[in-house]
């Protein structure tokens, strides 16, 4: 599933590629996708509009048209291409952006989860997918106070608790490992009885992983062609996730792979001790 840095990615890649068109027909061919109104009525709405910016907020892309915005999910395989109109619409392709210059961009999605909203321009903080929506990783108001006033009430293991997007906003499961490892706190932790020092490191290795992983993806990128299409995946140097049974890069432990809250997790038993351990 991308995560926040492939879906910083994938804004990125989409802007420098259709900033600036104007859309001249939109084709709904699987309208599930669209998740607040039916296909044609999307594609009447979508025609003379230009896509003026993009941005994201948490794992949605964000389509600043002239009266509308276009919310995208992309969930597990969505992904986009750049075409040209006269190009055959193939299988996974949903919906279909035809340009006044005769390019096109397709979505495509193989397990059709993918999302749609179309909301005007007024109403897109209030939109549903972001009402429930936690702080941005970088949003000032994300500080220890924030995290232990909400945390406080709570019993839960923190690797379940970072998952959290009400809380905070794009951490998905392997940058979860990630930075609780940098942390240097074990993911059974209770969130309620971590340390504001333990608030403040998370925060801090938060914005460090995914400021990491998404200058490294914006490397990799560079080298997509519309046609291998925009996804955003790249490899990443990864500390534990997904390392079971090999060596702790720091101290050469044996990394152990549990399950947390239904979630694959990974942790260095020495790096990450429990506090009692400790
Ligand atoms: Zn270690």
């Amino acid at each position: 599933m991308p995560e926040l840095p492939e879906v910083e990615t994938v804004k990125e890649t989409l802007k420098r590629k259709v900033l600036g068109k104007e859309i001249k027909d939109v084709k709904v061919i699987y309208s599930k996708i669209i998740e607040n109104m039916d296909g044609d009525e999307f594609s009447q709405k979508l025609v003379g509009e230009r896509i003026n910016d993009i941005t994201r907020r948490g794992k949605w892309l964000v389509f600043h048209l002239d009266h509308y915005c276009l919310l995208s999910h992309l969930r597990m395989e969505g992904k986009y291409f750049l075409k040209n109109i006269s190009d055959e619409i193939t299988k996974h392709q949903h919906v279909v952006f035809n340009f006044t210059d005769d390019t096109s961009l397709r979505y495509a999605d193989t397990r059709k989860f993918g999302r749609m909203y179309l909301v005007p321009k007024s109403e897109l903080e209030s939109a549903k997918p972001f009402q429930e929506l936690g702080l941005e990783p970088w949003d000032k108001r994300l500080n220890h106070q924030y995290l232990k006033e909400i945390y406080k009430s709570k019993r839960l293991p923190i690797k379940t608790v970072i998952l959290d997007q009400g809380i905070i906003t794009g951490i998905g499961n392997i940058y979860a490992d990630e930075i609780l490892f940098l942390s240097g706190i074990n993911p059974f932790t209770p969130c309620n009885e971590l340390a504001e020092k333990d608030l403040d490191n998370i925060i801090k290795n938060t914005r460090k992983t995914l400021e990491k992983a998404i200058s490294e993806g914006g490397t990799t990128i560079r080298s997509y062609t519309s046609d291998e299409g925009v996804t955003g995946l790249f490899q990443n140097n990864l500390y534990v996730h997904c390392r079971a049974n090999e060596k702790c890069l720091k101290c050469h432990s044996i990394i152990e792979k549990t399950r947390i809250g239904g979630r694959g997790t990974y942790y260095c038993p020495n790096c990450q001790k429990k506090r009692d351990e400790s």
